[in-house]
């Protein structure tokens, strides 16, 4: 496995690979401290380039964090995460300092796509997304990959990853990979790792909401539809209580979304995916915990 972790020799590296590019090159964007949801991940680009190249990049990104102190105890352990990409099969992995990527300082530019910045996690993380979209659309040019992995996990970051990619055209196939949970329910994430084991515990009832919402709607004889559309209502208040009974939880949102708009799903509007998106943002503590689940009735 190849570590560069400068941006002027992946630039080499990647257009030399563009020149003879007989091999498809996929890449899987991560802050690292890397677990089984961020190695499935690894698979899937493997899976999809058919023995072609797998690039992974290692970079926390200061441009996301909209807390100094969240960013400073945002776990690392790079050492391990190239053990786990060496032993993944990954043939490239980049892990810049943040002078290589930010060579002129903290980020001005803007990157905005405000019908959707302005729902759920944006509302509370005010240029999260920007620094996001700034990152991956860089990455994007730095690489030139032809596929590019991100996970469910992230639904809104997918989302907007997606708008970006198409709006600006940028030749890359985003593609979307499931959420990956420990046994018990509990969503992986390199945040976990802050849990103590009665954190762990509280923070399974958000897996728990969202399993309820999933199988009352599975039970509901017209879908949306049941009881003139109340069913929404009501699932909305059966996740908001089955959260209460974890005291520690500080729900920051939770209910079901329309998965393309992210609005609130409302009784008797037409639903037009027939999909919903339960999705919940809850601190346990200091930690901040996000999961969802895409529902359908039967
Ligand atoms: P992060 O290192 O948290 O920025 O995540 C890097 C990528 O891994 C993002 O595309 C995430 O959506 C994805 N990811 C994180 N946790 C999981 C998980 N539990 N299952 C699947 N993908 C995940």
């Amino acid at each position: 496995m190849l570590q560069i972790d400068s941006l002027e020799e992946l630039k080499k590296w990647a257009d030399k690979r563009r020149c003879d590019a007989t091999q498809k090159l996929a890449l899987v964007p991560t802050m690292g401290y890397l677990h089984e949801g961020h190695l499935s991940l690894v698979k899937e680009a493997k899976a999809h380039t058919n023995g072609g190249l797998c690039a992974v990049s290692i970079f926390v990104n200061p441009a996301q964090f909209n807390d100094a102190e969240d960013l400073d105890k945002y776990p690392r352990n790079l050492e391990g995460d190239l053990e786990k990409l060496e032993e993944a099969g990954v043939d490239l992995v980049f892990t810049p300092n943040v002078r290589e990527v930010y060579p002129h300082g903290a980020a001005k530019i803007v990157m905005d796509y405000p019908s959707l910045t302005n729902k759920l996690c944006g509302i509370t993380r005010p240029g999260h997304f920007s620094g996001v979209l700034l990152i991956v659309h860089n990455l994007f040019l730095w690489f030139q990959p032809d596929y590019a992995i991100f996970g469910e996990k992230d639904y809104q970051q997918l989302l907007l990853i997606r708008k970006m990619t198409t709006e600006l055209a940028l030749p890359v196939e985003v593609i979307a990979a499931p959420i990956i949970r420990e046994k018990e329910g509990l969503a992986m994430s390199s945040r976990n790792a802050r849990l103590n084991d009665d954190d762990r515990k509280e923070a399974l009832a958000i897996f728990e909401a969202l399993a309820l919402a999933g199988e009352t709607l599975e039970k509901a004889p017209n879908g949306f539809q049941t009881n003139g559309g109340e069913i929404i209502s009501e699932i909305n208040s059966q996740m908001i209580e089955r959260l209460k009974v974890a005291k520690r939880l500080k729900v920051e949102y939770a209910g079901l979304y329309n998965p393309e708009t992210l609005e609130p799903l409302t009784p008797g509007q037409p639903l037009q995916p027939q999909k919903a998106l339960a999705a919940i943002a809850a601190f346990v503590g200091e930690v901040r915990l996000i999961d969802n689940m895409l529902i359908e009735p039967r």
